[in-house]
């Protein structure tokens, strides 16, 4: 398959793709939109297309250097968000993006403001926002994402068009990690897994050594569960956690890069401030990252064993790892596998209120051991 446009990124979305591609060539974007789709349903991707269909000379050919900037979270005029206080958007993050969106921009035509989990906005912070979202600035569009449409506050869900997405099918998925990447399908579906299924993820998955050694320590990990002493699963937890923070290192070296580039081509005294708010951004998705992969290869790595003791082996995500997984699969019972996977589902929960990763995972080390010492 050739790709010559940034739609071609949207799977399983043609009918998003011609909606928003139709939108942007006839001049009829909206200002506002809520994106409501499961997690590697493609949301993110869709508004930065939006984003390149706007902007790119081409109208979104997704080669030149301006989509190239956008996709990579790299263009001065689009800007992503997620939630910074615990749990929510804070009224003073809604107010500072609200200065933002009155001044012009920087290189392009249009603004695009990308808020993720938009079903995170409390009551104090949609009520700041909710004047902007309704008639933000003509050069302006803001993008809303969410999984759930449910959770959204109404008052911000009437003021934005509902766009949904699809779930991606499993099986188009590995299709296109193995077109994509030339990975093996066992290889494909291990990346998904330790992605959640997003693809662009799993991608990046398959290219990075430094995410599948902390896969595999994670697996390792687990294993090694029942027989380890509340010592180990302590330091066990300390170094998967700082294996998973390798990629962050290595963004932090790539940002100081890009800032000492800026600061050559545009002289000492250009403000960087922008930059450095959105370093700061993609510091803290990062980190976020790579604490959401130890779950999820934790959660898919149990799933597998409620699987396996179901005798349905084909549905094993991590193939390379069958022979252990058989192992606790012939031994643990359905409810206790549940139960399992469930401590993964309370630490992303402890994670997402703000407790801290190491006590979280620590506490569903704790939980699993458990389970899989007394697995009935
Ligand atoms: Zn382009």
């Amino acid at each position: 398959m050739e790709r010559n446009c940034v739609w071609d990124d949207l799977l399983a979305q043609k009918r998003v793709a011609d909606f928003l591609k139709h939108a942007a060539t006839t001049g009829t974007v909206a200002h506002a939109y809520l994106f409501v789709g499961p997690t590697g349903a493609g949301k993110k991707t869709a508004a930065r297309a939006l984003a390149c269909s706007l902007f790119c000379d081409d109208g979104g050919c997704g080669v030149c250097s301006i989509c190239h900037r956008i996709r990579n979270g790299k263009h001065p005029d689009v800007h992503v968000f997620r939630p910074a206080g615990a749990a929510t958007y804070m009224v003073e993050q809604v107010r500072e993006v609200i200065h933002d969106v009155h001044l012009k921009p920087v290189q392009a035509s249009h603004k695009v403001y990308i808020f993720e989990e938009a079903d995170r906005f409390n009551a104090g912070s949609a009520n700041a926002f909710l004047k902007t979202l309704e008639e933000p600035p003509d050069d302006v569009i803001i993008v809303l994402l969410t999984r759930s449409f449910d959770a959204v506050i109404p008052t911000i869900a009437s003021r934005c068009q509902i766009v949904r997405f699809r779930p991606v099918p499993e099986s188009m998925a590995i299709g296109v990690l193995i077109e994509r990447s030339g990975a093996t399908q066992d290889e494909a579906r291990i990346a998904l897994a330790a992605s959640d299924g997003v693809i662009s993820r799993a991608l990046d998955f398959l290219e990075s050594p430094v995410r599948r050694k902390t896969r595999d320590a994670t697996v390792e990990l687990l294993k090694r569960l029942p027989l380890m002493d509340g010592h180990d699963v302590l330091l066990g937890a300390r170094t998967v956690l700082s294996e998973a923070k390798a990629p962050v290192e290595m963004l932090k070296a790539a940002q100081a890069e890009e800032l000492a580039e800026r600061k050559e081509l545009f002289g000492k005294g250009i403000s960087t401030k922008p930059i450095e708010d959105r370093h700061k951004r993609e510091l803290t998705a990062r980190e976020r990252e790579g604490v959401t992969e130890v779950l999820s290869v934790a959660e898919s790595w149990l799933r597998d064993c409620l699987v396996m003791s179901g005798c349905a082996p084909e549905l094993v995500a991590n193939a390379d790892d069958a022979d252990a997984i058989e192992e606790v699969a012939a031994i643990i019972t359905p409810r206790a596998a549940v139960s399992a996977v469930e401590a993964v589902a309370r630490a992303r929960r402890r994670i997402s209120y703000n407790v801290s990763p190491q006590l979280a995972v620590e506490a569903m080390l704790f939980d699993i051991q458990e389970v899989l010492r007394c697995p009935r």
